[in-house]
Formats: structure tokens, sequence, C-alpha cells
């Protein structure tokens, strides 16, 4: 499509937007008295006007029914959770059965590097990006500890050429060869949450499965914000929050993917926790794990039914909208609003903004450097 930078091409564009009505699903902050523009859904996205109502009908069967609300509430406690993997399945390209919606993000990293993660005197690396989310190094970090290895030797960071932002998929394959079976997994972000760069989860997959490791993937800024085929990918493990581009609320309950192929080895070494033993027995009480075949099997506690609601408020309206059109939306935007930039920036004696998300290669988000009037812009 070829780009007018003027009012009246993106009111157009707004015309002829089949997800436009959408927008009024949704709370927008106002500012002195202005509704905002919000550009920061991938930090926390906007509430849906339907969330109230779910989480206060859960409210209702809790105060109507107390503990039987585990059986009779209208989507009874017990099987809650059990509406989600369907859901989920379209928007990370899953097979229900490899999906749980259960924990925190990072709680779910760390119960799937406690599968994945097993490392030898032999084989004992971790291949990453440079400049993964704090979060995730710190965890990357502390499971390295945990094992008895040392954080120097372990982790290897994959970094952008001098003075790049991007990562090329050439050089992480070249790193993944380059330690070959010295690596005992590989463990990338979906979308990089600083520069926005999609990874090649595909082609990253195949190296690590081809020099012998695991691969896994934090989708804190790809879940619902770009296409993902887990599955198919042959990706071994995923986790994701649920805050973010999934618009569950802040701390929202979060996502795991565990492939078909390891949902029934029960050799995998896992944390156990009695929502993961099998549910037919779980209430005998008695001694002996016994875990649910399917991703289910890694759960610890009971859900959190009333962050579960606000996940289902969310949820349900992706499923309206349709994820293939949510990215074509997504894509469409971002890439209308680095046309307008390129646009300010031309016009401009000295280039003012850089731009460091690929543009081949993203999501909805686009990331820039202010090279001038940084501050002047952070102000509303
Ligand atoms: C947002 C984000 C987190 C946050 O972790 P929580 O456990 O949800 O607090 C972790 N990792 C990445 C990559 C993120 O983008």
């Amino acid at each position: 499509m070829i780009f007018e930078n003027n009012l009246a091409f993106a009111k157009q564009l707004d015309d002829q937007d089949t997800l436009k009505h959408f927008k009024e699903q949704f709370y927008i902050p106002v500012i002195n008295g202005k509704e905002s523009i919000y550009f920061t859904g991938n930090s926390l996205g906007l509430q849906p006007k339907t969330t109230q109502d779910y989480v206060t009908d859960e409210l209702e069967d809790w105060a109507n029914f107390g503990v039987e609300g585990h059986f009779h509430a209208t989507n009874p406690w017990f099987s809650y959770h059990e509406i989600f993997p369907q859901q989920l399945s379209k928007i990370v390209g899953a097979l229900p059965q490899e999906i749980v919606v259960m924990n925190q993000l990072t709680v779910n990293l760390h119960l799937l590097m406690t599968t994945f993660y097993r490392p030898t005197k032999e084989r004992y690396k971790i291949i990453c990006e440079a400049k993964a989310f704090p979060s995730d190094q710190y965890a990357i970090e502390s499971q390295v500890k945990i094992n008895g290895f040392n954080v120097d030797d372990a982790i290897i960071e994959v970094w952008p050429r001098e003075g790049e932002h991007v990562i090329t998929t050439e050089d992480i394959l070249s790193v993944i060869k380059q330690h070959d079976h010295s690596i005992a997994l590989v463990l990338f972000g979906g979308v990089n949450y600083y520069s926005g760069q999609v990874f090649d989860m595909e082609l990253i997959t195949r190296a690590a499965h081809e020099t012998g490791a695991y691969c896994g993937f934090d989708l804190a800024h790809a879940a619902g914000n770009i296409e993902l085929q887990l599955h198919k990918w042959n990706v071994d493990f995923a986790c994701w929050c649920s805050y973010k581009y999934l618009n569950s609320g802040p701390g929202g309950v979060a996502g795991a993917f565990i492939h078909q192929q390891h949902i029934g080895n029960r050799n995998l070494q896992r944390l156990a926790g009695w929502w993961g033993h099998d549910k037919s027995t779980r209430f005998k009480m008695e001694k002996g794990f016994n875990p649910i075949e399917s991703a289910e099997g890694w759960q610890l506690s009971n859900a959190p039914i009333l962050s579960m609601a606000a996940h289902k408020a969310a949820l349900d309206i992706f499923e309206d909208a349709g994820m293939e059109n949510l990215i074509a939306k997504g894509k469409q935007l971002s890439n209308y609003l680095l046309f307008i930039l390129d646009e300010i920036n031309a016009g401009l004696k000295e280039k003012m903004i850089e731009v460091i998300t690929p543009r081949n290669n993203k999501g909805c988000q686009v990331s820039m450097l202010m090279l001038q009037k940084g501050k002047k812009f952070l102000k509303h």
C-alpha cells in the first residue's frame, strides 16, 4: 500500500478497518481531559470493558457457593483453566494439550528450565540473546548456579554487531554451531522486548536440535502480537505473560507450552504439585505423584480464578477479532508509523528519530531512539 502523511488518508484507513469497533470495547486512559493515544500495550495492555463483569461473576459465585463453587460455579473452578488451551492454541500455534495457563511468567520460565535445562559436564551451556529482559537473565543465571556451573562459562550471549541493534540470524546460527555439543539449551525471546526484533524461531529451533540441545522461547512480547507456530516449529517449550499484548490485567496469570513429544515423558525432571496430579485420584490425597499427560502435568497449585476471569474476558475478544486480522492490522499500523517517522526525519536538517526495530522482522512494536529533544517527547 502507498501511504500518505495526512489526516484524511489516516481517517480513510480507519474507515476501511474491519476491527475498528473493537476500540470501543476497551477503557482508554484520559490524560489532562484528553483521551490518550496508547502506545504502551507492550507493557500493560488496556482493560476490556467486560473484565469487571467476568471478575464480579466469580466473586458472586464465591459468595453464593463457598467451597462448592469448585464444582457448582457457572464455570466450575476445578476445571476453569481448561477453558484456555483451545483459545490460546490459535494464538501460539499449538495443540490444546500442549498448553497450560498457570502462575506467572518468570515462575513458568523456572519450571520449564527445571525440566529442559539438565546440564552435564560436557553439555551445560545456554545460548541466549544479549540484553534479554532482566528477569530472564536472572532466571538463567540462577539456574546455572543451582546446577553448580559457572555463569561466565555457561551463558553464551549473542550480540548485535558493532554499532547495530539487531542480532542477525546468521550470527545466532553460527554461535550455536560453534558451541555445538557443549550446548544444553537455546533460550531466546520470540520478540526482543527492547528492539522489537522478531527472531526466526523455526531456524533457531532447528539449529539447536541439530546440536542435540533443547530449545525454548520467552514469548512475553510475541503472544498476541505475531504469528506463532510452536507445534510445527518443534519448539520444546515456551512461556508468556498475559498482561502485555493479551490485555489480561496487571500481574495476570501466565501461559506455558510443552511440545507434545514431551508431555507424556515421565522421565523428565519436574517440580511437582497436586494440580499436576491425575485428576481422578487427586483427592485421594495419596503419596506418589502421577502427572497428567498433558501440559497440565506441570501445574503446581489450584487456579487463581479471579485472575483467570480477567484472562477469559480478554481472550473472548481475541477470539471475536481473530488472530490473523490482529496480526495484519498490527503490521499495517506499524508500517504506517514507520512511514510517518521517515517523513518527519526527511523534513529536518538533522535526523531526529532512529528506528531500531528491523523493518522486515517486526510485530507491531516500533522502538525509536530520539537523537534530539528526547526529554521533550517524554512529557505528555
Ligand atoms: C515482561 C517480561 C517479563 C516479566 O516477567 P513477570 O514474571 O511477568 O514479572 C519477563 N520476561 C520478558 C521477556 C518480559 O518481556
